[in-house]
């Protein structure tokens, strides 16, 4: 979640509120706005290394959002396991033995077990020693040695996680360590918007770096709309999405990545290689549920091409746009919907 070094803020997905010409300033346009009309407020936080963006319409907007942010902030607090105060953090600490962690910390490490079993294990929590020797996470980056790799590939098993809820508590294998960087900011941004749904806002929407969910629609009555970055230039859009009530998430190789003898070593590792996966350029994941959504991104990205998209095909209510050097591929249920620009 949160690394130290700041290599992108942006990450793959941009929320285009105006339409027409205007699409990639209003990227731009739109970032600094933190002004409260009389019921909207729109305002943008750094947490989780990324610029996140609230907006909600309605009655008490400008309490609304100063909540979903102290209570997005509360839970990186919980989550990162940069942070050596974090529940993470002392989950990992204490690894081999049960430590005690709050309700939210056990929903989301369950959840992440979950993602684990729906993926066939390309989606892994216990991925961290891995990341750790890659220096993702560090501001040192480095390929790996062998022997190393596959001694930290080894405490590789989120089947091995275990939640206790009557005791509150967790205990992962020694020698593993939790990372929850590849779901916990569609988490946050889930409690977020959970936020703005009990409190039963007609229209909002948090977009965590590219991490967006929504609560209804535009202000003209149209669906929201997102604008897919091409993993080459990021200031290029290459798909338009419409958004109505739902949550996209992007993952890409672009984003975090070193390059060592003109080969790109990127953030998302396969659990069976142990090294970065290979084949694809970005994966977008449409859906309900964004803490869902973020874990499948990852999970398509492992699985490449031909495998990423038979997952993609076999999860209900999960629909993807994915990209290779070579190739794009647009799930049937989205195929109407998607545009360019
Ligand atoms: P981002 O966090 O940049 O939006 P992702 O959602 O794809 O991108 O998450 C990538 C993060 O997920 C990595 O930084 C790392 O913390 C974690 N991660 C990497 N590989 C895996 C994996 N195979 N399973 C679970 N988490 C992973
Ligand atoms: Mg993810």
């Amino acid at each position: 979640m949160r690394a130290k070094t700041r290599t992108a803020l942006f990450v793959g997905l941009v929320l285009l509120i105006l339409g027409g010409a205007a699409l990639l300033g209003c990227r731009l346009g739109w970032l600094p706005a933190a002004n409260a009309q009389d019921d909207t407020t729109q305002s943008s936080m750094i947490l989780m290394d990324t610029v996140v963006d609230v907006r909600v319409d309605g009655p008490n907007s400008a309490a609304l959002v100063e909540r979903v942010f102290a209570r997005m902030a509360e839970l990186e607090a919980l989550f990162s396991r940069f942070i050596p105060e974090s529940e993470v953090s002392a989950i990992n600490r204490g690894a081999g033995d049960w430590v005690q962690a709050s309700p939210l910390t056990l929903d989301l490490i369950e959840l992440g077990i979950e993602m684990g079993r729906l993926t066939d294990g390309a989606f892994d929590i216990t991925i961290g020693a891995v990341l750790d020797l890659w220096g993702f996470g560090s501001d040192y980056r480095q390929v790996p040695d062998e022997e190393e790799l596959r001694a930290a590939l080894a405490t590789v098993d989120y089947t091995k996680v275990e939640v206790d809820r009557k005791a509150g508590a967790v205990r992962i294998p020694e020698g593993s360590v939790l990372d929850l960087g590849g779901i916990a900011k569609g988490f946050i941004v889930s409690q977020g918007i959970a936020i703005l749904r009990t409190a039963r806002m007609d229209r909002a929407l948090i977009n965590a770096g590219g991490d967006i969910s929504v609560v209804g629609r535009r202000p003209d009555g149209r669906p929201w709309r997102v604008g897919v970055q091409d993993p080459d230039q990021a200031n290029q859009i290459r798909y338009i999405l419409p958004l109505d009530d739902q949550s996209v998430v992007t993952s890409g190789d672009y984003q975090r990545y070193f390059t060592v003898d003109g080969v790109r070593y990127h953030h998302i590792i396969d659990p069976s290689t142990g090294y970065p996966a290979r084949g694809l350029r970005s994966v977008t994941i449409v859906g309900a549920d964004p803490a869902v959504c973020d874990a499948i991104s990852t999970a398509v990205f492992v699985r490449g091409w031909e495998e990423g998209r038979a997952l993609v095909e076999r999860l209900p209510g999960v629909e993807a746009i994915v990209i290779s050097d070579t190739d794009a591929w647009i799930s049937p249920g989205l195929a109407q919907a998607v545009t360019t620009p």
